[in-house]
């Protein structure tokens, strides 16, 4: 075993840290780090598989050419050659990156220094665009700076904790067990803001379903209560704000009364009045944001009109107070702290000429971008109508992520030069790629990350490089070296750049910017390979960090005395006022579709995809309706559907919920081209976006839907990936040791003989074994090599239950028993098998039907004695909800304590 190495996982923004061994066979073995203070040992479902996505299976692994492995030295010198001749012809703002909130800080440091400070352009955005630019413009609005004023241990120390468009149990699961521990030790109360009964809000004391985008009336309508009742902290506001009297006024016209604000936001007025009553009566409120708020057309003004009630009541920066926002994405922060968004320079400063002249005599370059670049959907936009001539992506995968993903398909078709840095060989946008470059995956990478409180982690190595892969940081300063800037770029490790970058913070701040990093800036290389997780800012005069213990204890929170980074120090109202998403539904698109993530998945399943576990939670992507929206349209839990936009289509499952709001339909972020025929829910989404932040409206897309019936259907198991015919319906999960295709098609695509044909043309005829019953229309098929089991396809016109997990167990097995292969084409076992069910606790295996039975057996049984019994629910906490529902339905107990 070898020793333990301390990092960060590399998915939420809720930033864990995790200790890995790597035991003789190669097998990485992870636990959570019980001194990082984002997690104290914790780790959730995604955290703790991910041993399971380690591997070089579907990675990247040498530099491609135009299709051809060549060696690095020929993939650097044509990028630089390429980026070179499109400047000259075209200039710098016919180039472009776009980044990604996956690549470390000193990745992002160089990545915007190379575009903004030599080739001269701003057109570097990132994937954080579409996670929580709104956010950072709300915050620049109101504070100055974009600065998340509190930090972690205010979830544990608020009285009462409001969740914004954030389900935070499947979301930020290790920030949300801390609410709950809070809500068990002190008694704090949740409220949550959501137009989906998500799973979070099984643990809220009230649940507001507002209408979706609805969120600035309810908070201009808090704004009014707390004026109204005499909850203005008098003397915050006078001393430390401006513009109050007009935020004030735009509140009144916007939500005058309790009624109004009840009606646009579609929820009762006792609930309205009841969270507004908790609110103004609680003085520790800490409102949680995420997602559900940025990802608006009017998300920054969401943000502001919930700071706005903060600083009216002077709840900010103190313990357990304040506006909180919850970044997705594991270094959203360090890419927006070094500069990464299109329409910030560098290090928090912006195109104002001072910070310019900064950012030149920093960097001794005169050709540093002078004013904004292109936000990422413009960025498609331009590219789509040919005004981008060259674009790096890094680390991100957009043609699956940006929304009205089909522009995105054809831009990047049409874009001459097309280079992407990945480590992951198979995503829709590395299919558009003339030049491939293998960057380091998580475990390979070394360097920091920021969480969403402000804290800078070390994410260590702990293996090598798969095949040629390099670190982003040195791909973009050997691209740099070659097209002449040798000394700027002269790079030999993270740690020089990250003393460059903490060095910059500094440079000429005076107090300026909230965003000094001026006491590491000069860190040896033993202490920043040693560097105790650390919140910003950390100026000179901090105790040495290196050798600092990780705490929560210390007191990093702005504001709490004023302090604002505006001209005159003072925070700034904004008024705001409600305005409509600007694609409404029709007649023709009547239904509202939100998006989101689903427990056990993240982002486009690249790294998640790998694990058997963590797909084995939700196995298929779902459309999730209203039960009357699916009355409506004869659909019934299972059926296919077929879900146009006026972007794009889509065909999947129907699941039908009273969770989700009549009139609104909700489908998961996840699957894409390379999991799902038609499952992208990008590509039905629409593109409008905030006009300050740019960031996209993927919570409100306009959709129609309609029943739709295959003429067959099928199940396809498969020891090795496989390349299918188009069909209507496909979707690939990774099994333990085999892969799990469902499909369904129409006979004018494909009959299910020709699709057999297709499957099965690689087995000579003695190796297959099957059975059809023609008037049935059923096929069942198996092919083995030397009694080992390697494909299995059933193919009927109706339902048919199959023991899915036992013949994809089979596949574990060398040899292929006679009772097995006997009852292995009627999907059955002979013997009888413990049905599981849908799998709820991925940490300890366990599903929806052992722990029905656990109910039926112990009819008292509570939510803890199911983790007593069966250990469910007692690691990472993220399935607690799922259980407790369970519980709640099948302990017959639990009806009579209702
Ligand atoms: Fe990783 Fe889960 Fe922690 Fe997020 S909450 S950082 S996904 S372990």
């Amino acid at each position: 075993m070898t020793s333990p190495v301390k990092t960060t996982c590399p998915y939420c923004g809720v930033g864990c840290g995790v200790i890995t061994t790597t035991d003789a066979d190669g097998k990485t073995h992870v636990a959570g780090d019980p001194d990082h203070p984002a997690n104290y040992g914790k780790l959730c479902s995604k955290g703790s598989a991910l041993g399971d996505t380690l591997g070089t299976k579907d990675r990247l692994l040498t530099p491609r050419l135009y299709g051809q492995d060549v060696s690095w030295a020929q993939a650097l010198d044509h990028v630089a050659a390429q980026l070179t001749a499109t400047i000259r012809e075209y200039g710098p703002d016919s180039v472009a990156f776009y980044v990604s909130g996956q690549l470390l800080t000193e990745d992002y440091y160089v990545a915007n220094k190379l575009m903004k400070g030599f080739i001269g352009s701003a057109n570097i955005d990132t994937n954080s665009r579409l996670c929580m630019s709104s956010s950072v413009a709300g915050h620049k609005r109101a504070f100055g700076e974009d600065i998340v004023p509190g930090h972690y241990d205010d979830w544990d120390k608020t009285d009462l904790a409001v969740l914004v468009g954030s389900n935070a149990a499947w979301c930020h699961p290790i920030l949300f067990q801390r609410l709950i521990r809070n809500q068990n030790e002190r008694g704090m109360k949740m409220v949550i803001i959501d137009p989906r009964r998500t799973p979070s809000c099984d643990s809220a004391d009230l649940h507001l379903p507002i209408r979706p985008g609805t969120d600035v009336s309810l908070f201009n309508g808090l704004l009014v209560y707390l004026a109204d009742n005499g909850f203005e902290d008098s003397h915050y506001c006078r001393e430390y704000t401006r513009g109050h009297p007009d935020a004030l006024q735009a509140a009144r016209e916007d939500a005058p009364d309790l009624l109004t604000v009840a009606q646009r936001c579609d929820i009762s007025p006792d609930r309205l009045e009841a969270f507004y009553q908790l609110f103004s009566q609680t003085e520790n409120s800490l409102t949680i944001y995420s997602q559900g708020v940025n990802q608006s057309s009017q998300g920054t003004d969401k943000v502001n009109a919930i700071i706005n009630c903060h600083l009216f009541t002077g709840r900010i920066g103190r313990p357990g107070q304040g506006p909180f926002s919850v970044t997705g994405q594991p270094n959203a922060m360090g890419g927006r702290e070094v500069g990464g968004l299109a329409n910030t320079l560098a290090a928090h400063m912006d195109f104002d000429d001072d910070s310019i002249q900064i950012v030149k005599e920093f960097w001794q370059t005169e050709t540093v971008a002078t004013q904004p670049g292109l936000k990422a959907i413009d960025l498609f936009n331009h590219m789509a109508e040919g005004k981008i001539k060259a674009l790096w992506v890094m680390g991100t995968n957009p043609a699956a992520s940006v929304p009205n993903a089909n522009l995105v398909h054809d831009a990047l078709q049409k874009c001459p030069l097309v280079i992407v840095s990945d480590c992951i060989d198979n995503t829709d946008t590395l299919q558009h790629a003339h030049i491939a470059l293998p960057a380091q995956g998580w475990g390979e990478k070394d360097g920091t990350v920021t969480n969403s409180e402000r804290r800078i982690s070390r994410q260590r190595r702990f293996l090598a490089p798969a095949g040629q892969a390099k670190a982003d940081f040195w791909i973009l300063a050997e691209v740099a070296k070659r097209m002449g800037w040798q000394d700027a770029f002269d790079y030999e490790s993270p740690a020089d750049v990250f003393r460059e970058y903490s060095a910059l913070t500094a440079y000429k701040n005076d107090n300026h910017r909230g965003l000094n990093l001026s006491g590491l800036a000069d860190l040896a290389a033993d202490e920043y390979n040693h560097l105790s997780p650390i919140q910003w800012p950390v100026p000179a005069a901090a105790n040495n960090p290196a050798t600092a213990p990780a705490t929560h204890a210390n007191d990093q929170r702005f504001f709490a005395q004023g302090g604002y980074f505006t001209p005159d120090g003072r925070a700034r109202f904004v008024p705001v006022r409600y305005i409509p998403p600007q694609q409404e539904t029709s007649p023709t698109f009547p239904i509202v579709l939100n998006s989101g993530r689903l427990r056990d998945q993240w982002h486009t399943m690249t790294r998640t995809g790998k694990s058997a576990r963590l797909n084995d939670h939700i196995k298929e992507p779902l459309l999730t309706l209203h039960p009357e929206d699916a009355k409506k349209h004869n659909l019934v839990s299972g059926s296919f559907i077929k879900v146009k936009s006026r972007q794009g289509d889509a065909i999947l499952r129907c699941d039908i919920s009273d969770n989700q709001r009549r009139g609104e339909a909700f489908m998961p972020m996840h699957w894409n081209n390379q999991y799902a025929a038609q499952a992208c829910v990008a590509q039905l989404a629409q593109n409008n976006t905030d006009p300050l932040s740019g960031q996209p409206e993927m919570k409100y897309t306009p959709i129609n839907m309609a029943l739709w019936k295959p003429d067959w259907s099928g199940l396809l198991i498969t020891r090795t990936a496989l390349t299918l015919p188009n069909l209507s319906y496909w979707t690939k999960r990774l099994s333990t040791d085999c892969f799990v295709y469902q499909i369904a098609a129409k006979n004018v695509e494909i009959t299910p003989q020709q699709f057999i044909d297709h499957v099965f043309d690689d087995f000579p005829a003695q190796n297959i074994q099957s059975v059809q019953d023609r008037k049935k229309s059923t096929a069942a098929i198996a092919a083995f090599h030397q009694n080992r089991l390697e494909r299995l396809f059933f193919t009927h016109s109706g339902t048919v239950q199959y023991q899915s997990a036992w013949l994809e167990k089979l596949f574990a097995k060398e040899q292929i028993s006679t009772e097995d292969r006997r009852s292995l084409l009627a999907g059955k076992s002979a013997q009888p098998q413990e049905d599981v069910g849908p799998l709820i606790c991925s940490c300890f295996g366990v599903g929806a039907n052992q722990i029905k039975t656990v109910c039926q057996d112990n009819p008292h049984i509570e939510l803890d004695g199911i983790g007593e019994i069966l250990k469910a629910g007692t690691n990472c906490g993220s399935c607690r909800s799922e259980i407790r529902n369970i519980v709640e339905k099948f302990a017959p107990a639990a009806n009579e304590r209702a």
